[in-house]
């Protein structure tokens, strides 16, 4: 299969390099009223490359907030740098995945990374935060989804941000731990509540336009900036009811090969129980219920790696 053409340009995000936190790249503005901490990340993954454009949109439209703090991070800058539109799949990270280590036993352990070094500087901000935005973008062409994890108070953050339409409740992967889950994210006793965006294919130009809406919905969602500065990231986007995915099965890939049955792009309903989708070597992959959604099939199928997630409509 083709892959999909490379429609944005990477942008020169250099200038931020410096920040004003101490952290490479990351940049925090306080407000002298009270509020919550907000961080906006991107670049998790070197690629996606709509974060970086909606971050640099918040820097350049000078959006501060009138409560709280607002922090602005591109997490990944070394696989970033090495972005080439020739070969956009290869700069997703340079020694491992950034958003599959985030347990404080690897964070705390001996071994380094390119991302794992990444990952403990940028810790005490993640951990610091009241709210978390997470900006990433998707292999293959589908609507964006925003993904709210396991817990009521993803739920609610989701229903809160309302943008865009598509929610998956999940619990993330086995290969490792997301971002989006470390500490108290995934505590359900305690406050704090992220939100991780796929905004639709990588190099997609509507991509952007997604990153900046869900900002705008998130920041608004929070209380965190007036009117005024949420009209630079232009007018709200069209209300959509929301409807919710509860994944109930992320497939990961066992032996191999793996091998899907049909050109699945993400968010097909298939209506019947039983029906094969995939095989895992021999091993066939059968649909657990009626009406199951594919959500994010993947095209990269090494062993251990999420080949799907299953899920279906709760609201
Ligand atoms: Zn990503």
């Amino acid at each position: 299969m083709r892959d999909p053409p490379v429609e944005i340009a990477a942008p020169d995000i250099s200038a931020h390099r410096p920040g004003n936190t101490g952290i490479p790249y990351v940049t925090s503005f306080a407000s002298d009223r009270a509020g919550p901490h907000a961080v906006i990340s991107a670049l998790v993954h070197g690629n996606e490359l709509c974060g970086a454009h909606a971050l640099l949109a918040l820097l350049e439209r000078e959006v501060r907030p009138c409560r709280g703090r607002l922090s602005l991070a591109f997490v990944n800058t070394l696989a970033y740098e090495r972005f080439d539109p020739a070969s956009p799949k290869l700069t997703r990270y340079v020694d491992e995945d950034l958003n599959r280590v985030w347990d404080p036993a690897t964070l705390e352990g001996p071994r380094r990374s390119a991302e794992l070094d990444r990952a403990r500087e940028i810790r005490p901000l993640i951990e610091s935060a009241d709210a978390l935005l997470d900006l990433h973008s998707m292999q293959l062409p589908a609507p964006p989804l925003l993904l709210c994890g396991p817990l009521a108070k993803g739920r609610r953050l989701a229903e809160a941000i309302g943008y865009p339409g598509l929610v998956v409740a999940d619990a993330g992967h086995r290969a490792g731990a997301r971002m989006r889950d470390f500490g108290a994210f995934a505590d359900p006793a305690s406050a704090p509540a992220a939100m991780l965006v796929e905004c639709g294919q990588h190099w997609a130009h509507s991509s952007v336009a997604v990153a900046i809406a869900t900002c705008r919905q998130f920041l608004a969602a929070l209380d965190l900036v007036t009117p005024a500065t949420l009209a630079r990231l232009g007018p709200a986007p069209a209300a959509e009811p929301q409807r919710v995915i509860e994944v109930t099965h992320a497939i990961t890939v066992d032996g191999g090969p793996f091998q899907f049955t049909a050109d699945f792009q993400g968010l097909e309903v298939i209506a019947e129980r039983g029906t094969l989708i995939a095989r895992d070597g021999d091993q066939p992959l059968h649909t657990p219920y009626d009406d199951c959604v594919l959500i994010m099939p993947s095209r990269r199928l090494g062993p251990g790696q999420t080949a799907v997630r299953l899920g279906r409509f709760v609201a």
